[in-house]
């Protein structure tokens, strides 16, 4: 090995970096339906083949790309969401960072299809294998954008290797798509699995097309065992539906919590979200839940990684108190020993 210094290819910095942000066909969908949401689109249709490793295929109705930026829409660090440092303290986008799209064309073969307009034209880039150079090519498409990603980590045994089972990767795609679908009552979702419907999910954002959503995704037991709960209090609010503990799960498969309407996993949250059921769970057992958290946006940090899945709390002793007595009030209400005591 020589040791001189050189510049890695731009091909070999996009695979690096694609180790963080494609691990496998979920993390894929997840960011290209982020694109999609960011675009403004208000259906998403998502087919996959073989739990998404041989196919990927996201189509949106959102603003589409202009012709002369498709080929920068692949480039490393090329993004149209930020212009300057000051935009990330208000970042309104699920993305920002550039490297989703440099990213997977450069462990799969990708083509990107889009128009920005309803003419049915539009235009077409594909990479794929050893050249990052993208061709341009005309190609009919109605307003919006498709992404289509075959053969993921072709070009990358070592990290193939790290998939799972078709089934298995399938299962994540699938969450992927329901926490999703729990985020955005306003748009429309489908999703297709070898040629087969598995979601097809209509928007609606009143509160009987919500609950037909939540059923849809967590279940008709679920939701006929739920609460409904709406709290505010000290500039939070915290609404959805809680399953009462008589449904509990045996896994923690059933648990969505959003902030400020991104899904995330969060150690003050889960704390508190445990303590709220410890006394009516029997040990072993998990809650089912559907919640979301609004605070203001600047009492909370959501740019620590960048899946995005974490967030940062200014006052995170607030939001667990909050959390906890909001929901352990909810329970009292149906805990039989707590309704007799109020009875009396
Ligand atoms: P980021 O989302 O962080 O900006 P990406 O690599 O995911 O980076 O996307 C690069 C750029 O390509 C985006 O900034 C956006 O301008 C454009 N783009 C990607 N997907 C879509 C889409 N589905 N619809 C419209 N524009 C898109
Ligand atoms: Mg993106």
């Amino acid at each position: 090995m020589s040791d001189r210094i050189q510049l890695l290819s731009p091909r070999l910095a996009n695979q690096i970096a694609a180790g963080e942000v494609v691990e496998r066909p979920a993390s894929v969908i997840k960011e290209l339906l982020e694109n999609s949401l960011d675009a403004g689109a208000t259906r998403l249709e998502v087919e996959i083949d073989n739990g998404g490793i041989k196919r990927i295929k996201v189509r949106d109705n959102g603003g589409g790309i202009d012709k002369d930026d498709l080929p920068l829409a692949l480039a490393r660090h090329a993004t149209s969401k930020i212009h300057a440092l000051e935009d990330l303290e208000a970042v309104a986008t699920l993305g920002f960072r550039g490297e989703a799209l440099a990213s997977i064309s450069s462990v799969a073969r990708l083509t990107l299809t889009s128009s920005r307009d309803d003419s049915g034209q539009g235009w077409q880039v594909a990479v794929s294998g050893r050249d990052m150079q993208a061709a341009l090519a005309p190609a009919a498409h109605p307003r919006g954008t498709t992404v289509d990603v075959r053969d993921l980590f072709f070009n990358t045994p070592a990290r193939r290797k790290f998939l799972r089972t078709e089934k298995t990767e399938f299962n994540r795609v699938d969450e992927t798509i329901k926490r999703l679908a729990l985020s955005r009552f306003d748009v429309s979702i489908s999703l297709r699995h070898n040629g087969k419907g598995v979601h097809n999910l209509r928007a609606g954002l009143g509160r009987v097309e919500m609950e037909r959503r939540v059923a849809q995704v967590c279940g008709p037991a679920f939701m006929q065992n739920a609460l409904h709960i709406d709290v505010e209090r000290s500039g939070l609010r915290l609404w959805g539906w809680v399953a009462e503990p008589a449904f509990s799960r045996s896994q923690a498969d059933l648990q969505f919590f959003y902030v400020n309407g991104r899904a995330i996993r969060d150690k003050v949250v889960s704390h508190a979200v445990r303590r709220a059921f410890a006394d009516v769970l029997y040990h072993g057992r998990h809650p089912a839940f559907v919640l979301y958290l609004e605070l203001d946006p600047a009492a909370v940090d959501v740019n620590v990684h960048p899946t995005k899945h974490e967030v940062r709390f200014r006052d995170s002793r607030l939001v667990h108190d909050f959390l906890f007595g909001s929901l352990h009030r909810a329970l009292a209400d149906v805990r039989p020993g707590q309704r007799e005591e109020r009875e009396q």
